[in-house]
């Protein structure tokens, strides 16, 4: 009975686990034609200053447009491409793209606004990691003040020693290092204190809980505490409702980010968006 019954089981799963990989290898040889294709595109997310409701800054977000494979997430494709090297020509399509809007918006209503970018493991324990930002800030003639790198706590744990050297010669550039989903690692606490970084992005895992679920408001308001108490900035992730921003202000976050303010939009939509919006982010208090 159990095998009769366990057949049809065992057999829906084979074929979803099948799909799967399918789809893993196909997306695996898709990729390195799709990156000399120009296929990928970039979207920017605003921050937002909670104290006064500007733009601090964008983060980067990659997307692969795909015309009969629907929908090809970064959360799907990034570590595919991690996973046969080919995140290094990626990357360097990613950082050029991101560099070059950011140059696009001087003089212009976003000059001064910073562009984050997220920095895959792989790119951080390279050698020539600092040596290319370094040429790019310069070919852009950008202040490394307007570029934040992201870099995840896992990412980072990956091999710490070489990440702290790393974000150490970053940092000397002028750029500006954010822990990404922080608090979803397993040593969140060591890492804070012993990476050198300018901001925590506080993960929206907890954003989206903090309001009904005392251990993720746990999580929220003593990453802020520990950012402020250690002289840095906190950003807060998948802000989405009006309930939730205020409880970020009253906790003292610096920044928010989320769809409440603007989904991740193409980069000519960005000005039109600033217009419109900008000095009406937060509500009336
Ligand atoms: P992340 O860096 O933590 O980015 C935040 C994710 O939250 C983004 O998902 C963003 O679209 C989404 N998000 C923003 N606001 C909201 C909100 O209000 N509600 C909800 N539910 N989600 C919101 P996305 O774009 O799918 O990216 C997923 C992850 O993929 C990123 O997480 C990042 O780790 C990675 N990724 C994306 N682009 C790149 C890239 O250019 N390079 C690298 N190395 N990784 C990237
Ligand atoms: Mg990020
Ligand atoms: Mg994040
Ligand atoms: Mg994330």
């Amino acid at each position: 009975r159990a095998k009769a019954a366990g057949r049809g089981v065992f057999h829906f799963y084979d074929d979803a686990l099948d799909d799967e990989i399918q789809r893993s290898l196909l997306l695996k040889r898709e990729l390195p034609r799709a990156i000399k294709a120009g296929d990928f595109s970039l979207v920017f997310q605003p921050k937002i200053k909670l104290s006064n409701g500007a733009i601090s800054g964008v983060e980067a977000l990659a997307r692969w447009p795909h015309a009969t494979l629907q929908a090809i997430s970064p959360g799907e494709f990034i570590p595919l491409a991690e996973s046969t090297g080919q995140i290094v020509p990626l990357s360097e399509w990613i950082f050029e793209e991101a560099l070059q809007t950011l140059a696009s918006w001087r003089n212009t209503p976003l000059d001064g606004v910073s562009m984050a970018v997220n920095l895959s493991a792989l790119l951080l324990k390279r050698n020539d990691l600092v040596d290319e930002v370094r040429w790019l800030l310069d070919r852009h003639s950008l202040d490394p003040a307007l570029l934040e790198l992201e870099i995840t706590e896992t990412a980072a744990l990956e091999n710490l020693d070489i990440a702290i050297c790393q974000l150490n010669k970053l940092r000397e550039l002028g750029v500006t290092i954010a822990i990404d989903d922080f608090g979803t690692g397993y040593s969140s606490l060591a890492l804070a204190t012993s990476l050198p970084a300018d901001c925590l992005k506080i993960d929206l895992s907890f954003v989206a809980g903090m309001l009904n679920n005392g251990a993720n408001a746990a999580a929220v308001n003593s990453t802020i505490t520990l950012a402020h108490s250690l002289g840095i900035r906190t950003v807060a992730e998948g802000v989405e409702t009006e309930e939730q921003l205020t409880y970020l202000q009253r906790q003292g976050c610096d920044e928010a980010q989320g769809y409440f303010f603007a989904k991740p939009l193409p980069k000519d939509e960005i000005l039109d968006w600033h217009g419109t919006h900008a000095g009406r982010l937060l509500p009336a208090a």
